[in-house]
C-alpha cells in the first residue's frame, strides 16, 4: 500500500458544531460530503476522541461551515487543535443559531449547512456520522479552502484525530528518508561538515498541530523574513496555527 495516494483524495476543511443543553461545541474537520441529492444528506466523520463527536450524537443535530481559502489561522488553531475545555472557541466568533439549535460560525466561512442526525455507523477509531441538511446558505463567493492548499500553505500534516492521518514515519520512508540515512551514516566525515554548514537552515515542527517553520521561507503571518534561523526567531515567537510558544518545538 502507499501511503502517498492518500494525499491525492481531495477535501475540503469545515468547522463542524452542535449545541447540547445550551453549550457549544466545534472541530474542524475535513471529512464532510454529500451522500444523497433527494432529500439533500451530508456525512461526516468524527473521532471518538473528539468531545464534539459525543455531543453531536446526543443532542442528534450538527452544523457546518466550509471555510474560505485565505481562513484566519487562529480560528483554524483554536477549532483544529484546542480543546473546548481550554478555551471557549465561540467567544469571538460571529455565529447565528440555526433551525435546529446548533450554532453556525460565519467568520471564515463561505456556506453552512443545519442537519439533523438520521443516522450513523461505528468505524473504528470514527463516528460516520450522517445528517439530513434542514436548512444552509451561502455567506460569500470567495474560494472554498481545500485541503491540498492547507497542507501546501502550512506545510502540514494532518492533526492525529483527523481520519487522514498518516504518521510521518509511514511517509518519510517511502519517500527513501530512511535510506538516505543510511547512506549518510557510511559518510560519517562528510555528513559532519554538512551538518554545520546547514545547521542554520534546520526546520522545526510545532509538537501540538504539526505547523512547520522552515527558515527559507519564514513566517510572513508574524513578519519573519525568509532567511531566519528559528534560533534567531524572538523568544515570543507563537505558533500561526495553535499559538504555541518556541519551547513546544522540535528540530525536524
Ligand atoms: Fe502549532
Amino acid at each position: 500500500m502507499k501511503y502517498k495516494a492518500f494525499h491525492k483524495l481531495s477535501y475540503g476543511l469545515y468547522i463542524i458544531t452542535t449545541e447540547l443543553e445550551g453549550v457549544k461545541a466545534g472541530y474542524i474537520g475535513n471529512t464532510a460530503f454529500q451522500v444523497t441529492s433527494e432529500p439533500p444528506k451530508i456525512a461526516i466523520s468524527s473521532n471518538k476522541k473528539n468531545k464534539t463527536t459525543e455531543k453531536i450524537l446526543k443532542s442528534k443535530k450538527f452544523a457546518l461551515s466550509v471555510l474560505q481559502q485565505e481562513a484566519n489561522t487562529s480560528l483554524i488553531g483554536e477549532f483544529g487543535f484546542m480543546s473546548g475545555d481550554d478555551v471557549d472557541k465561540f467567544r469571538d466568533m460571529e455565529t447565528i443559531t440555526a433551525e435546529t439549535g446548533s450554532p453556525i460560525v460565519l467568520d471564515s466561512s463561505v456556506a453552512w449547512f443545519d442537519c439533523k442526525v438520521i443516522d450513523s455507523i461505528d468505524v473504528g477509531s470514527h463516528m460516520l456520522i450522517i445528517g439530513e441538511v434542514v436548512d444552509s446558505d451561502v455567506i460569500s463567493q470567495e474560494d472554498a479552502l481545500t485541503y491540498a492548499y492547507y497542507r501546501e500553505k502550512f506545510k502540514m500534516l494532518a492533526p492525529r484525530n483527523a481520519p487522514t492521518y498518516i504518521e510521518k514515519e509511514k511517509l518519510e520512508e517511502e519517500e527513501g528518508a530512511k535510506e538516505k540515512e543510511a547512506q549518510a551514516a557510511e559518510e560519517p566525515e562528510q555528513e559532519t561538515q554538512k551538518n554545520e554548514t546547514e545547521s542554520d537552515s534546520s526546520s522545526f515542527t510545532c509538537s501540538i498541530c504539526g505547523f512547520q517553520y522552515n527558515p527559507e521561507e519564514g513566517d510572513p503571518t508574524a513578519g519573519i523574513p525568509p532567511g531566519t534561523p528559528f534560533e534567531d526567531l524572538p523568544e515570543d515567537y507563537k505558533c500561526p496555527i495553535c499559538n504555541a510558544g518556541k519551547d513546544y518545538f522540535n528540530k525536524d
